[in-house]
């Protein structure tokens, strides 16, 4: 996405009005801080050379960010030099040491999205030995090599045997039920977006922060800030975000008719539901983000939208957007290796499974096996798996391999004929047989209890699939 240096102020001004709607609603914001577990990623050049980037990774090193003056409503616990730090692992272990020092004084958790809190949890569960004894003995674990993240502990971290013992009683019991609310009593509301596709981790977030608030604050891409949400207090499923009019040109597409005559900002009516097009500062000319917007009201004259879903994506479990020409074109990449064995994929569809952490694909496959003496072995429908992975986007890649933010893809083959039940399942719920199109994507429960009872193996990559920063596609 092109972007240009001033717009970084267009997106410090929606940044800005994030805590002065927040304080209408919750109270004494300034007496404590906000644990955000905030990341930066490797950044990379374009073939033309130009610096590429995810646009929070352009936010968080400017000096907007870096260098922004003391706000008693903005106090992180997490040091700048945690934030900036490129390596996954040391810079979540030094928030997450750093969140616990300061348990105490914090207010509010969050990152920017669900998944990205979940995954803070997780890697709790994992490491909370380690962060246990670094703050029992006042040293921090050798695995932390980064220089500035090392200089900056050391004046954060003290002996602090009581706090070590209390993290280990926390920590040591199975249930992790509450688990937010145990270690930082005074948190109020959890700041993450459980919108769109995110949804999803609603009750697993419900069941650690023992059902806090979660406030969805703003509406955001890497082309353009959209806006923000006027009441974030508001349960999940009534969010509404009012769009910015001075953040770029926004024209609205009406979805599912056959008009394309585009709509203004100011002409958008209650009930519609549009896709969203933007002419951005930065160049973008009438662009389709692919986020389908309904239009819920009007904050004065500005319009407020629900978001609905975006257009084309399959599968998500972070920031990955996997649409069904993507997944078509891996099964069939992976489908290659089945061919000396003579055998085929009849059908196939998927799921994200977000229940562990962190989350995977699941993708599952009727085959047709024409010799069965010569069937596919374990070790090839295992590298089918790795072969999919290899043939997905580079934001799949790298949160496969630079963040460990998706596990490793499954295939599950099902009995044969399980695709034609699904087919009668649907046409007894009252689908149309002329038209009847087998699910790219389920999460229908009765559908995942049919599919899953007729699994009759599971195959998982057995490697992490190529990612380099300089390898864009
Ligand atoms: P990216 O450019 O990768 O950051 O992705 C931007 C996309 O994430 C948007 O176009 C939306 O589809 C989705 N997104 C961002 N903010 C929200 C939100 N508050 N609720 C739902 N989806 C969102």
């Amino acid at each position: 996405m092109p972007t240009i240096h001033e717009e970084l102020d267009r997106r410090q001004l929606l940044y800005s009005l994030l805590m002065p709607v927040m304080n209408l609603y919750v109270p004494g914001l300034d007496k404590g801080k906000g644990l955000y577990f905030l990341f930066v990623k490797a950044e990379t050049k374009t073939p033309g050379g130009l610096l590429a980037r995810p646009v929070l990774t352009s936010y968080y090193n400017s000096d907007h960010f870096k260098t922004r003056p003391y706000d008693p409503f903005n106090v992180y616990t997490s040091p700048n030099e945690a934030i900036l730090c490129v390596d996954s692992f040391q810079s979540m272990y030094a928030q997450m040491l750093c969140g616990l020092i300061m348990r105490n004084e914090v207010l509010r958790v969050g990152a920017v999205f669900a998944s990205g809190l979940l995954r803070a949890i997780h890697f709790l569960q994992n490491n909370w030995k380690q962060l246990a004894h670094d703050i029992a003995t006042g040293t921090l674990n050798p695995k932390i090599t980064d220089a500035p993240v090392r200089e900056c502990m050391r004046k954060i971290l003290k002996p602090n045997p009581e706090l070590a013992q209390f993290v280990t009683m926390e920590c040591y019991e199975e249930n992790w039920e509450c688990i937010i609310k145990r270690i930082w009593p005074r948190t109020k509301y959890l700041d993450v977006i459980v919108t769109g596709a995110m949804a999803q981790y609603i009750p697993t977030l419900e069941y650690y922060s023992g059902g806090l608030p979660m406030a969805c604050t703003m509406y955001a891409s890497s082309e353009c800030y959209f806006g923000l949400n006027l009441n974030p207090m508001c349960k999940p499923s009534e969010v509404t975000y009012t769009i910015m009019p001075n953040m770029a040109y926004f024209e609205f597409l009406p979805h599912g008719s056959s008009t394309s005559c585009l709509v203004d900002l100011a002409d958008v009516e209650v009930g519609k539901e549009y896709e969203l097009i933007l002419t951005t500062y930065a160049g973008l000319c009438r662009y389709r983000v692919g986020d389908i917007l309904r239009v819920t009201g009007f904050h004065n004259a500005a319009p407020q939208f629900r978001f609905i879903r975006r257009k084309n994506v399959l599968l998500s479990i972070e920031s990955d957007k996997t649409d069904e020409a993507e997944l078509q074109n891996a099964i069939e990449n992976a489908s290659l290796l089945l061919k000396e064995f003579n055998t085929s994929v009849v059908e196939y569809t998927s799921y994200a499974d977000t229940k562990q952490i962190p989350g995977h694909y699941v993708i599952y496959w009727e085959l047709l096996v024409k010799d069965s003496a010569n069937a596919p072995t374990d070790d090839v429908l295992n590298r089918c798996c790795l072969q999919m992975e290899e043939s997905l986007n580079s934001v799949y890649r790298q949160s496969r391999v630079a963040d460990n933010s998706i596990g490793p893809l499954e295939i599950r083959v099902v009995e044969n004929g399980t695709f034609e039940e699904l087919m009668d399942y649907a046409i007894s719920r009252g689908a149309s047989i002329n038209q009847y199109k087998v699910p790219r994507c389920v999460s229908f429960t009765p559908i995942m209890e049919l599919l899953n009872s007729r699994v009759v193996s599971k195959h998982f990559s057995p490697d992490l699939p190529h990612w380099t920063p300089e390898r864009r596609r």
